[in-house]
């Protein structure tokens, strides 16, 4: 497949690499924690999704093997649909670990994203809804679904605006669906240095949550997914329940 990366053409990691990737790992956990302290929140109950993008699928298990060692709650994401038939290499096929989608969804690769993830993080237009709740139904599955929003306000992101009216009517249909069942918000936060913007736009996506669950019912929407290796901290402190991390773990994105 294209673009696709598999163990049989990928070298294996040497000690140097292994150590490298656990070693990032460590410190992403201790970023995890020390935010989950200052919040008074259980870290042991935030999962910690590997972002796994262009990474090969030995760097993917290393990093897997070394969550589960620490007792983890843990998930994989991938951002591209490209992507997914990685995760059907030997070295990560029937591993356990649940698997999400991240990224920008098209209504014509639902197909494999349904058959890949347990939660699709990136609802982000209701043609997407009906393209996954069609394909869901053809498959006979039942998918859990987060809704994107907008957060930040920044143009290139997906999402629905931050605000209860419109995300409302995608909730409801969502709500209506036998195939989809919406269990959370994700964002992406701003992308800038500036703390106090990235923690409005993270906050902003507990508010909206609440403000959802005051409407709609005290047990929905349990998970937010928020927080990526620059700003997961800020995200645990405010409410985060799946963290997204993936140049922390691996290093710099490949081109
Ligand atoms: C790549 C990606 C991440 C992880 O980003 P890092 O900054 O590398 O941690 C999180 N969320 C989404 C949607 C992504 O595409």
């Amino acid at each position: 497949m294209e673009g696709m990366t598999t163990s049989a053409d990928t070298p294996a990691l040497d000690d140097a690499q292994r150590a490298q990737i656990i070693d990032r790992l460590d410190d992403v956990l201790a970023r995890v924690d020390r935010a989950a302290e200052r919040a008074g929140r259980d870290a042991a109950e935030i999962t910690v999704l590997l972002a796994t993008k262009l990474r090969s699928p030995q760097e993917i298990e290393v990093a897997i093997q070394a969550l589960q060692e620490r007792g983890r709650r843990i998930a994989v994401g991938e951002n591209r649909a490209q992507e997914i038939a990685k995760h059907a290499d030997p070295l990560l096929a029937d591993n356990g670990v649940p698997r999400h989608f991240i990224g920008r969804l098209q209504t014509n690769k639902a197909r494999d994203v349904i058959a890949f993830a347990e939660l699709v993080h990136s609802v982000d237009r209701p043609d997407i809804a009906e393209a996954l709740e069609r394909r869901a139904e053809l498959a006979d599955l039942r998918r859990d679904v987060l809704i994107q929003v907008n957060t930040s306000g920044e143009e290139s992101k997906g999402g629905f605006a931050p605000t209860a009216e419109a995300v409302a009517p995608i909730l409801e249909r969502l709500r209506a669906s036998e195939r989809l069942r919406p269990v959370g918000l994700m964002t992406i936060g701003a992308n800038t240095s500036d703390e106090a913007a990235v923690r409005a736009s993270l906050g902003g996506l507990r508010e909206l949550r609440d403000v959802l669950r005051a409407q709609y019912g005290a047990d929905e929407l349990t998970e937010l997914s928020m927080g990526m290796s620059g700003d997961l901290e800020i995200a645990v402190e405010e409410g985060a329940t799946i963290v997204r991390v993936g140049s922390a773990v691996f290093g710099a994105r490949p081109a």
